[in-house]
């Protein structure tokens, strides 16, 4: 029997358990090599995306390192670094989780026809989606631009079990080196803001996992309604280990299945939320451009404003919009790295509608503060919330963030702990707002709240007067 390892290249699927690509490796009966590499895919990230990839290189490191296995870190270009790997190494085969975004695919092309090229077995696997974006088709083979029927379609699919973690990882005989993690420098560019979002942080997979089982047996049950009130514990809280893949989709589903046959509510309204990611996933893969132009390609007429730096945009960036939902939610942002998903849309409508500002910037500046950061779901969500994307009502939804706090946020729980301003005993989490942001912002929670940057009822009508005309 050939005793050359196996490399498992390690992305966005930082867990052992459910790791299809892991599972096959173990199962050749060959030591196992797991790999991690830094390179310009991972360069590129945003200040909090990249802090949290940290974070959670780290800790899947220490739980190998506990199971007597290693993650090798290595930097630079991939198919150079696992070129490097196999010949120190003498691996015969790489396998890797498949990824779907543009980058990552023409990366994973160019590594795959190499490798095999060389007379190495390079065999990528499912994991990170449930439903492989090409399976999914309409009845006259197109692929879906509406989520409705989407769900329909995929509603009653089987979504293969999830996989028990493998035992001990055979280890190589000798190891080869790797880069010590912090050379990599990947927490620099968050600054103060690093020690401020920590506590917000659910790190690996056995955190993800106990936060599933409470969600699961806490919160599910009225998940129908808690999932829009900002200012509650209502959601599964899942995002950023979904990202990483420290939890995989199908133990989400698979849970959300078992809740929703023991009778709980808002079980099946989780599972739609849990496609709503794969649609997202879909589109990506259908629809590239949904990363970096209008998917309406219609909207290319559309007057945006793509000054990243106006004063206008600035205030939104910073929570200082002077309307309380808009301004809550950009400081929940700042000091947890995430947002709830209706201050996301109500932040992203009053951006693109009431400041007519393009999409883009915003999305940008999510990919930067998020440590959910998710290409797909970033994407689809602001082209959703802009209009320019998959949406079946663009002109008419305008939120309006004052009626929206009114009907999300009555007691104001939400309102309350995020902004500090023109309150006499404020939040420690208003409070940390300051302690995060640049001091070149030069905020002070002492300063008056500021007037409406644009006031809260005229968005709808000034985005309907940028439509006019427009041909949409
Ligand atoms: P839950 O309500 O517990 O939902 C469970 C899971 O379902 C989530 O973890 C997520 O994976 C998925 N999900 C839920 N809602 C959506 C949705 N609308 N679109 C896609 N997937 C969804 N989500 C990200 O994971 N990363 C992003 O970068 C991201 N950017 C967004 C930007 C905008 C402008 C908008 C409007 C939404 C964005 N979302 C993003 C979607 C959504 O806001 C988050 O997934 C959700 O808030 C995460 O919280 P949760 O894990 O508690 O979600």
């Amino acid at each position: 029997m050939s005793t050359s390892p196996v490399l498992v290249w390690f992305r966005r699927d930082l867990r052992l358990t459910d790791h299809p690509a892991l599972h096959a490796a173990c199962a050749m009966g060959r030591p196992v090599i797991p790999v991690f590499i830094y390179d310009e895919t991972v360069d590129q990230l945003g200040a909090a995306p990249k802090w949290r990839m940290c974070l959670g290189i780290g800790q899947f490191s220490e739980r190998l390192a506990k199971g007597q296995s290693r993650l090798i870190l290595r930097r630079g270009n991939a198919l150079d670094v696992l070129c490097a790997l196999v010949k120190e190494t003498g691996a015969t085969s790489v396998f890797w989780s498949r990824l779907y975004d543009p980058g990552a695919v023409t990366r994973d092309t160019e590594v795959k026809s190499a490798l095999k090229e060389q007379g190495v077995e390079a065999r990528s696997f499912g994991g990170h989606l449930m439903f492989e974006p090409w399976t999914v088709e309409t009845k006259t083979g197109g692929f879906y631009k509406v989520y409705t029927p989407f769900w329909n379609t995929v509603k009653t699919r089987d979504v293969d079990a999830p996989l028990p973690a493998p035992g001990r990882l055979p280890a190589p005989e000798k190891w080869p080196s790797g880069d010590d993690l912090s050379s990599w420098q990947m927490a620099q560019p968050m600054n103060r803001g690093a020690e401020i979002v920590r506590p917000h942080v659910r790190l690996g997979e056995d955190v993800a996992q106990a936060r599933l089982q409470t969600f699961i047996a806490k919160i599910v049950g009225g998940y129908d309604t808690t999932r829009d009130l900002p200012g509650v514990d209502g959601t599964s809280g899942l995002s950023q280990n979904l990202a990483l893949g420290e939890i995989s989709p199908h133990q989400c589903w698979h849970a959300g299945l078992r809740a929703r046959q023991e009778g709980k509510a808002g079980a099946e309204t989780f599972l739609k939320e849990l496609v709503w990611r794969e649609f997202a996933y879909h589109l990506m893969h259908h629809t590239p451009r949904l990363l970096s132009g209008n998917w309406k390609e219609a909207w290319d007429a559309f007057p945006w404003r793509t000054d990243p730096d106006t004063p206008e945009v600035t205030a939104w960036k910073q929570g200082r919009t002077g309307l309380q939902f808009i301004d809550a939610a950009m400081r929940e942002l700042y000091v947890t790295g995430t947002m709830h998903n209706r201050g996301r849309m109500i932040v992203a409508s009053y951006l693109t509608k009431h400041l007519l500002t393009h999409w883009k910037i915003g999305m940008a500046w999510f990919e930067d503060c998020l440590i959910d950061w998710d290409p797909a779901s970033n994407a689809m969500g602001w082209q959703w919330s802009a209009g320019s994307g998959p949406d079946a009502t663009p002109y008419f939804r305008v939120f309006n963030p004052v009626t929206q706090l009114d009907k999300f946020d009555k007691n104001r729980d939400y309102a309350n702990r995020w902004i500090a301003e023109g309150r006499s005993n404020p939040s420690a989490e208003a409070l940390s707002f300051f302690e995060a942001v640049p001091r070149r912002w030069n905020l002070s929670a002492d300063a008056q709240i500021p007037a409406p940057v644009v006031a809260a009822d005229v968005g709808r009508k000034i985005a309907l007067n940028a439509y006019e005309n427009k041909g949409f």
